[in-house]
């Protein structure tokens, strides 16, 4: 039983993957790398001069793996929460359990309608449905957040990604009972 089911790992999914595996949470990350961030090329992310979509991604997935979450190659074709855990079932026929599920899958928010979490129509260009999340980023059904572009935040690297690390931050917060703070501090 994984702690934190994330699917996608676009900026939104990568990155509320760092926040939760470096909290100590058991993490798993599947993605099927369709993501529309391969084919950016960034020079409005903070801190970061420019930098190609692939190797953002890259990096993202290095980050992730660096902090303990597990990666897996694949796509999730079916989802379903049920007393209080979230089974995911993906193509290759491998199932897993979580007791949080956070849906980071960009522009699909196919899954999202096969677990029957209610949807909208989008507001950004090119963005037809996206999931109806509170400001914490939970969605109708319990233990299933969203985050990112399927979330509906605008469509740029910086905003997905802070996106999946607030709802990653929200369930971590959630799971140990206190708000959850990530602070490195610079050594002397
Ligand atoms: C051509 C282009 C240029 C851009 N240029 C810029 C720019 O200059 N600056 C900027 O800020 N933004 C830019 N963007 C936008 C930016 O890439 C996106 O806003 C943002 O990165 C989307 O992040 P995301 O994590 O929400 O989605 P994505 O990066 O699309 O990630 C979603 C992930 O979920 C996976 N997934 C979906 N469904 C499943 C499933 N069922 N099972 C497994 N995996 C699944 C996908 O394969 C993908 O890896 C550009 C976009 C494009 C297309």
């Amino acid at each position: 039983m994984y702690d934190i089911a994330i699917i996608g790992a676009g900026p939104a999914g990568a990155s509320a993957a760092i926040f939760a595996a470096k909290s100590g949470l058991k993490t798993l990350v599947i993605d099927n790398d369709k993501g529309v961030t391969r084919r950016a090329w960034f020079e409005n992310f903070y801190g970061i001069a420019e930098i190609s979509g692939p190797d953002l991604v890259d990096r993202g997935i290095e980050q992730l793996k660096k902090f303990g979450a597990e990666y897996v190659a694949d796509e999730a074709t079916d989802a379903k929460a049920e007393g209080g855990a979230v089974t995911i079932t993906t193509a290759s026929g491998q199932t897993f359990e979580a007791k949080h599920l956070i849906l980071a899958t960009g522009f699909s928010a196919a899954l999202a309608e096969k677990l029957g979490v209610n949807t909208k129509p989008g507001t950004e260009p090119r963005v037809a449905t996206i999931i109806d999340v509170d400001a914490q980023g939970k969605t109708n059904i319990a233990n299933v957040w969203a985050a990112g572009t399927v979330a509906g935040v605008s469509v740029h690297g910086i905003i997905t990604a802070g996106d999946g690390a607030k709802v990653a931050i929200n369930v971590i917060s959630e799971l140990k009972g206190a708000r959850y703070v990530d602070h490195d501090v610079l050594k002397a």
